[in-house]
């Protein structure tokens, strides 16, 4: 009989440590960054036919570089999912592209486009990055107009009926509900059209603000960007050509790679973060953090969100962001970080435990760091 209790101990044990690996496995995938890109037109609209010198289109262009941003991205950069509005010449409508990130939790979207002069002059050129907001600007409207426009082909144009640029009421409500993400989308700007000036030796006409339709509607930071104008000959033959969607691609990569850093986000394919105590006997890919709040909201992970505590980290997990103080591989060490953040007022924080940059027990942790 004892040993039938013993025994029943020992395989709670075991189903114990099993749905703790379990867990930490399933919880995997949800702290990925996740992208979405999404190219421009597509299917019967093929954006802006350029000079009408090439047979391809704005569609063909935006689709190129986009696919090859997201494969960019996957090769080069661990824990970021890459999602598409569309990976092939097909139509969505600008509602089903907005409702899909929405809908697939995403962190980041970015739109492709090229840009167009209206009339014949064909003398406008350079790279523009937009967010959302209002302008003045006459050439930013008419900008806005001909991305928009795309409406006018979609079968169900009803569903635009709301959609109001000229309102004023309007766009208030708009910038009210991206008010949270625009610092985040502005930063992203910023960063491709640096990037665009550095690697591409492109001409940027700078970040612009617009009423774009893709950006209204997605409840995240969102950019769209117009990698140039294909009215404009020398641009156009640099876009289509393959050195220069290279480069477009390499300088949106580049811009995508610094906007993680700055969030914070490790894209490091081979370890979690930096290890500055050499003295770890233990196996060094396992890192002990605090875990000080979750929230659904995104914070910077400045000192100033924190209570003055330097060093934090943040993760996505599912709806929410867990914010970390510390990282470190001693358990001695992460105590002590614990008490700290207690005293600064996060008393009900807690240690967690990470490896290889995934999410494990404390327990497993515990026992392999003392093995
Ligand atoms: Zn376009």
């Amino acid at each position: 009989m004892k040993t039938h209790r013993v025994l029943l101990f020992v395989s709670f044990i075991i189903v114990l440590t099993l749905s703790f690996n379990i867990s930490a496995y399933s919880q995997s995938p949800s702290n990925s960054f996740v992208i979405m890109i999404d190219p421009g037109h597509g299917g019967r609209d093929s954006g802006t036919p350029g000079t009408g010198r090439y047979k391809s289109t704005e569609k063909d262009i935006a689709l190129d570089v986009s696919l090859a941003l997201g494969k960019m991205i996957k090769e080069q950069l661990a824990n970021v999912t890459i999602v598409y509005t569309r990976d092939k010449d097909i139509f969505p409508t600008l509602k089903g592209r907005t409702e899909l990130a929405n809908k697939k939790d995403v962190d980041l979207f970015i739109s492709i486009h090229c840009n167009a002069q209206p009339g014949k002059k064909g003398t406008a050129y350079g790279s523009e990055t937009y967010v959302l907001g209002t302008t003045k600007n006459k050439q930013n409207l008419e900008v806005a107009k001909r991305e928009n426009s795309v409406i006018a082909l979609e079968d169900d144009t009803e569903v635009y009926k709301g959609f109001n640029s000229n309102s004023s009421e309007f766009i208030l409500g708009l910038e009210l509900a991206q008010e949270a993400y625009l610092d985040h989308s502005i930063k992203l700007a910023r960063y491709i059209e640096d990037e665009f000036q550095i690697i591409g030796k492109r001409r940027s006409r700078g970040v612009k603000q617009n009423i774009f339709y893709v950006l209204a509607y997605t409840y995240m930071p969102s950019v769209l960007v117009e990698l140039g104008f294909l009215t404009h000959k020398k641009e156009e033959d640099f876009l289509n050509s393959k050195k220069g969607k290279n480069i477009m691609t390499k300088s949106l990569f580049n811009a995508v790679k610094k906007y993680l850093k700055y969030l914070s986000i490790n894209t490091d394919n081979t370890t979690l973060v930096e290890d500055n105590e050499k003295t770890i006997a233990f196996s060094q890919n396992i890192k002990f953090k605090v875990q000080i709040a979750a929230s659904s909201r995104v914070l910077e992970t400045k000192p100033y969100n924190f209570k003055g505590l330097q060093d934090i980290s943040r993760l996505k997990d599912g709806h929410i962001y867990k914010y970390f103080y510390g990282a470190t591989s001693s358990y001695d060490k992460i105590k002590e970080l614990e008490a700290e953040a207690a005293k600064k007022g996060y008393t009900s924080s807690f240690i967690v435990a990470f490896k290889n940059g995934k999410k494990i027990a404390l327990m497993d942790a515990l026992k392999t760091a003392t093995n």
